[in-house]
């Protein structure tokens, strides 16, 4: 059966978000009996700036929704908007990414529409009825749930990284102005000033990561993540259990409660690959595991396992390349 379905394209700095970009791909090569469009909100000279890469999207249509009032994210008027349009297109599915924005945005749509919300997914399939299937992890990132919802459309929203962007041919979307009616929006924020945040570099995205777990032994030991990391200009990673012991900050711990990544290779030197960290990494080209117990999860969950010391491994892979 056919499922029509609805992407929010979320622009930040006159640039689409790539968990946007990440989600069509994501729906283009998975599923064949769909109609596929996207909904933009932005202000005039934002849609000037990505109007060409909007017309090379793979999607069937794209819905703007063009207004100067749209200049600054305002969650009361951007919910209202996704509410008018939902009601004219009637999508199946409505699928948006699991930004700041994004998390704001969603919970206000899904309760203007009374609709249910399958928020922070990391999988997602569409069953035989046209319907969404998402997958987030649940108790403590114990089990890995697949909700579906009893009201349509399914909504969810989905992790950044938490899908590889596939090689899917440009389109030649059909684009639909759709008028804004402001009227009966009471905001109860009013924005006075908006500042730049410098934010560190994504790292997210990085093609080689070296990440390490309580197997390094001590804040000393875990510092050679840092001296390889450097040496192979890769990024470096951390379980959250690390971080907790205080051996690398928080904005570098990868999983569950920590960053989604998806890089060509992924290794992990001392980490158990519990559920919670696996869920962060699957989307990685590769996984090597260095860990002492062959039995850890982590060894079923890698590409290649190497049974030996964490640290012994570090220091001779740093001496040869230095
Ligand atoms: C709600 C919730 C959210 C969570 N979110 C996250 C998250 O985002 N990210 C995350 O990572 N965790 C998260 N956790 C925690 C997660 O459950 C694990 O506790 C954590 O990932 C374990 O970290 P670790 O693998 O470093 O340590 P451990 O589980 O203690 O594993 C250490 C590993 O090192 C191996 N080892 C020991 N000595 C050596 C050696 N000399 N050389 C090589 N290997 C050795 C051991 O065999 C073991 O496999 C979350 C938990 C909960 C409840």
């Amino acid at each position: 059966m056919t499922s029509n379905i609805l992407i929010y394209i979320e622009i930040n700095d006159s640039k689409i978000e790539t968990v946007s970009k990440e989600i069509i791909s994501k729906i283009r090569s998975s599923f064949n009996d769909i109609k596929l469009c996207g909904a933009v909100i932005a202000d005039e000279n934002t849609i000037s700036n990505v109007q060409e890469e909007l017309s090379k999207l793979p999607l069937d249509c794209v819905y703007i929704i063009n207004d100067n009032i749209f200049d600054e994210f305002q969650v009361c008027l951007y919910s209202k908007a996704l509410y008018d349009l939902i009601k004219e297109v009637k999508p199946d599915i409505f699928l948006m990414g699991a930004t700041p924005d994004g998390r704001e945005l969603a919970p206000r749509t899904a309760s203007k529409l009374e609709i249910g919300l399958t928020a922070d997914c990391t999988g997602l399939d569409i069953d035989n009825d046209g319907k969404l299937l998402a997958t987030r992890p649940t108790y403590g990132g114990k089990l890995m749930a697949t909700i579906t919802s009893k009201t349509k459309p399914g909504f969810a929203t989905i992790r950044p990284h938490s899908f590889k962007m596939m090689n899917v041919p440009n389109g030649n979307p059909m684009i639909e102005y759709k008028s804004y009616d402001i009227s009966g929006i009471a905001c109860l924020t009013e924005i006075l000033n908006c500042f730049q945040k410098t934010v560190s570099e994504d790292w997210s995205c990085a093609e080689i990561i070296i990440s390490g777990g309580l197997g390094l032994k001590t804040k000393e030991n875990f510092q050679r993540i840092y001296k390889l990391a450097d040496l192979i200009n890769a990024k470096p990673a951390a379980s959250r259990a690390a971080v907790e012991l205080g051996w690398a900050p928080a904005s570098i711990q990868v999983g569950q409660t920590g960053k989604s990544v998806s890089p060509k290779l992924y290794i992990a030197f001392g980490i158990s690959g519990a559920m919670q960290h696996l869920v962060g990494i699957s989307s990685s080209d590769k996984i090597i595991a260095v860990n002492t117990d062959r039995n850890a999860p982590i060894m079923k969950a890698c590409d290649i396992a190497i049974v030996a010391d964490a640290q012994n491994v570090l220091e001779s892979l740093i001496s040869n390349l230095s």
